[in-house]
């Protein structure tokens, strides 16, 4: 079982109290073990010793020590032998912490006076030897890990790195994988969560968690909460199937928590997980190349989203996999399905989202949307989905665009009219749906409607915004004030990830889990 070490800080003797406060919060909420960083104590000598020993005393978990120096990322300026002097003060105190963690290079350096601080013949404390790299993978990484390997007095192996790309990881779960002695393989950075959360996939010793983001102790480190309530890390497994949404940015994705928690409403033994990809395809096509590659990962499916929707639909063509119809259409796919035998497929679950949230919405049916005039005010990728669905369906459809060019480009395609740049007086519509980012939250202009005052909405009318965050936006207020029927963006958001998931798992998507998420 891989363990979950929440890593806290303790700078001075005052904070010891608060700190074994967050270590009691930890243990109720599924950490096994803490580490205390004890790096930066302000107290020297006989002082520092006590500080650790009330530490280790009345921790409720088991504890490792860390007095991480200045060379290796830490704040420690001691030199190795006040270093070890210290070690071996606690070591010798009669409260020995389950482990202590000793840098290889330093353990390398000074290996008599560390064996004898530690007192590694006789111990009660097992070591963790470790080595860090805070500039991308170290060129030597497979000697380092041969090194503690092969090193008598080495209990658990430890190697963390700042991941470079998602790459990284495979290298970190492969170590894992053929190791020889337990081992904590870790990858830093916003890259490395994979490596963090995927931990007990590959049978690492631990994985370290903090227990507020302000308070980590090394970047991308997760909360112990996330990894037990998001990515339920305790259902982690050999065999559980990984999956994740690809974009660039992805920090602030609902996914993650919307298909974890699907997951585990229908029992499916799968994670999900953010997955950064820099813009270009060439890093899309080598990560996302690699993922599938790699039989050990599992991968067997992604969201995917902007920048990477085209690069998509270029990747599983290139590969040979199957295309949707409808998203070589529309130009973009938003859902990579990778089955039993490697066979990948992509889809657009966006264009039938929209359709059966405007349908379930406006409570018509899809053969009805040929009767109504539709007005969709943007021409970017939700609107080329809008559209394609639309179309699809035999709806009269009339695009609206701030730069008219996109909007003539978009109604070739789908045989749909061109309007101005927004919708007159005059022009009365069935039914309106906004596909700019007008109104979004952090977008170009968050209080803004897509639609003049003017515009004839009344109570026959249907007004469908895709924006969703927030749900109510000035747009959905403007129609809601004017009587007309109004359909949020976070209805399509959650029916596209429900489609994703139906391809994933082969199981109906729990919407009612979904809604109490948003
Ligand atoms: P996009 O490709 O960048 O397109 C943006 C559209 O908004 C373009 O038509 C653009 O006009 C227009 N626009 C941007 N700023 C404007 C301004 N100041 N005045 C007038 N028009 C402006 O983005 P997208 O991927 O289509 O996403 C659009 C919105 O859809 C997002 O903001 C998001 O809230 C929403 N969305 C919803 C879902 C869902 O599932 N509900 C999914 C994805 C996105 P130009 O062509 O003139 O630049």
């Amino acid at each position: 079982m891989t363990l979950i070490a929440v890593s806290i800080w303790v700078a001075s003797e005052p904070e010891v109290d608060d700190a074994l406060e967050k270590v009691h919060q930890a243990a109720d909420a599924g950490a096994r073990l803490v580490e205390w960083r004890v790096d930066s104590l302000d107290a020297e000598g006989e002082d520092a010793i006590a500080v650790a020993i009330r530490l280790i005393k009345n921790s409720p978990l088991p504890c490792i020590i860390t007095r991480r120096p200045t060379s290796e990322g830490g704040m420690c300026k001691e030199t190795d032998m006040q270093r070890s002097a210290f070690f071996g003060g606690v070591a010798d105190s009669g409260y020995a912490p389950k482990y202590f963690d000793c840098e290889l290079a330093s353990f390398r350096q000074h290996k008599t006076l560390w064996q004898n601080a530690l007192n590694t013949d006789e111990k009660d404390t097992s070591l963790i030897l470790s080595a860090h790299d805070f500039d991308g993978r170290p060129r030597n990484l497979l000697q380092l890990v041969e090194e503690m390997a092969n090193e008598p007095a080495c209990d658990v192996i430890k190697i963390v790195w700042a991941a470079r790309s998602l790459r990284d990881n495979l290298e970190a779960f492969d170590l894992l994988a053929e190791r020889k002695k337990p081992m904590i393989a870790l990858c830093m950075g916003q890259f490395g969560l994979m490596s963090r959360v995927l931990a007990p996939k590959f049978g690492g010793f631990l994985t370290f968690a903090c227990m507020d983001k302000d308070d980590a102790t090394a970047t991308g480190q997760p909360t112990v909460n996330e990894l037990n309530d998001l990515y339920r890390f305790d259902q982690i497994g050999p065999d559980t199937k990984v999956y994740g949404v690809i974009g660039w940015p992805v920090d602030h994705s609902l996914s993650p928590k919307i298909h974890n928690a699907g997951f585990c409403a229908v029992n499916h033994d799968g994670v999900y997980l953010p997955m950064p990809i820099p813009p270009e395809y060439e890093h899309f096509k080598a990560t996302v190349g690699s993922f599938v590659d790699h039989q050990r990962l599992d991968f067997r499916g992604a969201s995917v989203t902007i920048p990477h929707k085209e690069n998509l639909l270029r990747f599983v063509s290139e590969r040979g996999g199957m295309v949707d119809p409808l998203a070589e259409k529309i130009g973009a796919a938003n859902t990579l399905v990778i089955d039993d035998d490697g066979v990948l497929s992509c889809f657009n679950t966006d264009a039938p989202a929209a359709i059966e949230t405007l349908c379930d919405g406006a409570g018509i049916k899809r053969e009805d949307l040929k009767n109504l005039r539709i007005a969709v005010i943007g021409a970017g990728g939700v609107a080329r989905a809008v559209v394609a669905g639309l179309c699809d369906a035999g709806a009269n459809v009339t695009i609206f665009n701030r730069t008219p060019g996109k909007a003539q480009e978009l109604a070739k395609i789908f045989n749909a009219e061109v309007g101005d740049k927004t919708p007159l007086e005059r022009d009365k519509f069935d039914t309106y749906i906004n596909c700019t980012s007008l109104g979004m939250a952090g977008g170009p202009a968050p209080n803004q409607s897509p639609l003049p005052l003017d515009t004839p909405i009344d109570e026959s009318t249907v007004v469908f915004d895709t924006v969703y965050t927030p749900q109510q936006t000035p747009l959905i207020k403007q129609a809601e004030a004017a009587g007309a029927k109004t359909i949020s963006g976070i209805e399509m958001f959650l029916r596209q990830a429900s489609l994703q998931f139906e391809r994933w798992t082969d199981k109906e998507a729990p919407m009612d889990v979904y809604r109490k998420i948003t």
